[in-house]
């Protein structure tokens, strides 16, 4: 019989749509990533597996396991760089993802940590928490006025056009752009010519990029330096497109004026400088996590391999 392998517990919905697949289903109860030896035990002994964010599927991995028994990786989540994509389909894996389910969600923690950069929501939050708070004076805990501003959005897909929307139609924010391709959208965006252009001349950079190789530190030092002193970064797409280490040292100089981020370099370890920066909001990775989201996500993984099941086209491959 075909075994299923779910790497992590799932919203109830979402087992019980997998179980109702014309398979064995195995579902891991540990919340952690998969450890080396069961990376390897899952392609062994699994004919699909159903992984998440952290899974490190390295070609390495693939290497090890000669012969895998394993035919689909359907990935829980849009964002694959865990996977080493070009690797898995040399071994004959195929590998889906779940494009959409995310888009608003994740575009929402975005503009939440837009806001909570500039209006300074963490570090009044904390003041107000610690007994702190003198009380209201018309000089007290000024933060940069969004609306109305510049946003440049870095890569703009799914996610990104639907912060773009938010900033335009929420915020009547100017949008500016960069992306592989020129994009059609119902609102003006302004493609910049290049990252450094945009940087120059946003007052909030956001990054939505995926992750992986082509995109690693695509945001560091020469990216700081071009942007205004009272700019905010905001990243929700992965924590190694932005040199961590920069960016710090860039919040220490007054290069920018705050940070949001939602993902980190070395996820889940977060760098002592940052956690000690009043200046800097930090988000444990909540960009999709809603109950309604996930369970669309899972939704979306389990009709995957329910295609795959059945001999059908896979609705997501990547
Ligand atoms: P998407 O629709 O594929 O959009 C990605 C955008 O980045 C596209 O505009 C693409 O340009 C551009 N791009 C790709 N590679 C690039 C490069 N090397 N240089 C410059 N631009 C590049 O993906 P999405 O659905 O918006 O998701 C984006 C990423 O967000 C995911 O990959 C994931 O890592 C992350 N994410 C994070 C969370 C969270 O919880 N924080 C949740 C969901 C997703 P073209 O369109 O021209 O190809």
């Amino acid at each position: 019989m075909t075994r299923v392998w779910i790497t992590r517990p799932l919203p109830g919905p979402v087992l019980d749509a997998a179980r109702a697949l014309d398979a064995e289903v195995v579902v891991r109860e540990e919340t952690g990533p998969l450890a080396d030896a069961e990376l390897r035990r899952a392609l062994r002994d699994f004919d699909i597996v159903l992984p998440t964010l952290g899974d490190m599927f390295s070609a390495q991995v693939f290497a090890d396991v000669g012969g895998a028994r394993c035919r689909l990786l359907a990935n829980f989540g849009v964002g694959y760089n865990h996977i080493d994509v070009a690797a898995a389909h040399a071994a004959g894996i195929a590998v889906t993802n779940t494009p959409g389910a995310v888009t608003d969600a994740t575009a929402d923690i975005a503009l939440m940590l837009m806001l909570m950069s500039a209006r300074r929501a963490g570090e009044g939050e904390r003041m107000v928490r610690a007994g702190q708070w003198p009380g209201w004076h018309p000089t007290q805990m000024l933060g940069l006025h969004m609306s109305g501003k510049r946003v440049g959005i870095v890569g703009l897909g799914r996610i990104g056009q639907a912060i773009a929307h938010r900033c335009h139609y929420g915020f009547g924010m100017e949008v500016h752009y960069t992306s592989r391709s020129e994009k059609n959208v119902p609102f003006p965006a302004v493609r910049a010519p290049d990252l450094m252009a945009l940087a120059e001349g946003v007052d909030f950079l956001v990054i939505a990029v995926p992750g992986g190789a082509e995109t690693h530190h695509l945001i560091g030092e020469d990216v700081f330096n071009a942007m205004a002193p009272h700019g905010h970064l905001v990243n929700i797409s992965r924590g190694d497109v932005v040199d961590e280490a920069a960016l710090a040292s860039a919040l220490t100089e007054g290069k920018i004026a705050g940070a949001g981020l939602d993902v980190y370099e070395f996820e889940p370890q977060v760098s002592e400088a940052l956690l000690g920066m009043e200046q800097v909001t930090l988000l444990p990775h909540l960009g999709t996590a809603a109950l309604e989201v996930r369970t669309d996500m899972g939704r979306m993984a389990v009709a995957n391999i329910a295609a795959f099941l059945n001999g059908e086209t896979l609705p997501n491959p990547v």
